[in-house]
């Protein structure tokens, strides 16, 4: 489907409430993440084990993108998925140690949300959007790590409702997960936008939810280049260009 960037203003739009994504959209995960299996690499001593940091990293990020789409789909637990992507990155090199993956699951989960980077100018747009539209969050992920990120990075305030997949039961871009979160907020999809990174998670379950969509790029990719069955109602490379549209 052909794309064009739209360039014109929503502002005569009635938009009344706005649906945030959380992850590598308002908090840096890349950021955080590495920051966090760095600790994690030497507090274990990995080096042991993986030839590099980078080789534990990236061998971690493909079993975490693999269980992921498979708890996604429910086929596996929110349990299995937690210590299993270290099982397997621990396995990919040899090492049978199921405590050692236990450990390291419990550690991720504890010090990942302590980590506190948001993209550039978060705390900006939200304050500047807060003043005029109901803000909410929308959020694939286990509800201990989530608001406890948050809380620490000083968000959780700006929202009106938050609503997170692990207590809902559904993940986006499951319908039910919008239809929930419209319901529980009380937004008509018609004054409503969702605003998130992941084309697949977010901005396809905005489309199907009947919703208007903002796709937060910011690695830049070029949506030409993919072949998706639908479009985000707008893009933006930066959370400041935000308060330029709405
Ligand atoms: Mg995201």
């Amino acid at each position: 489907m052909p794309y064009f960037m739209k360039t014109h203003s929503f502002k005569n739009h009635s938009y009344t409430d706005l649906f945030f994504d959380l992850d590598r959209t308002l908090w840096d995960f890349e950021r955080n993440s590495r920051e966090t299996f760095m600790e994690l690499y030497h507090k274990y001593q990995l080096n042991q084990h993986f030839g590099s940091f980078d080789l534990f990293f990236s061998t971690y990020r493909e079993y975490n993108d693999e269980l992921w789409m498979l708890y996604r789909s429910g086929q596996i637990t929110k349990g299995e998925l937690s210590w299993k992507r270290f099982d397997l990155s621990l396995k990919d090199i040899d090492v049978n140690d199921e405590k050692l993956a236990k450990n390291l699951s419990k550690d991720y989960l504890e010090i990942s949300p302590t980590k506190r980077k948001l993209f550039p100018h978060t705390l900006l747009s939200l304050t500047f959007l807060k003043k005029q539209y109901r803000l909410n969050l929308i959020t694939n992920g286990f509800k201990e790590v989530q608001y406890q990120k948050l809380k620490n990075c000083g968000i959780i305030d700006f929202f009106d409702h938050i609503f997170i997949s692990d207590e809902i039961g559904y993940l986006k871009p499951h319908p039910k997960f919008f239809e929930h979160a419209l319901k529980v907020s009380g937004a008509d999809p018609k004054n409503s936008i969702v605003i998130g990174d992941d084309l697949m998670v977010d901005i396809k379950g905005a489309a199907e939810a009947d919703m208007d969509s903002i796709w937060i790029n910011h690695k830049r990719m070029d949506l030409n280049e993919l072949d998706l069955d639908f479009v985000p109602t707008h893009e933006v490379s930066s959370l400041k260009k935000l308060i330029h549209i709405l």
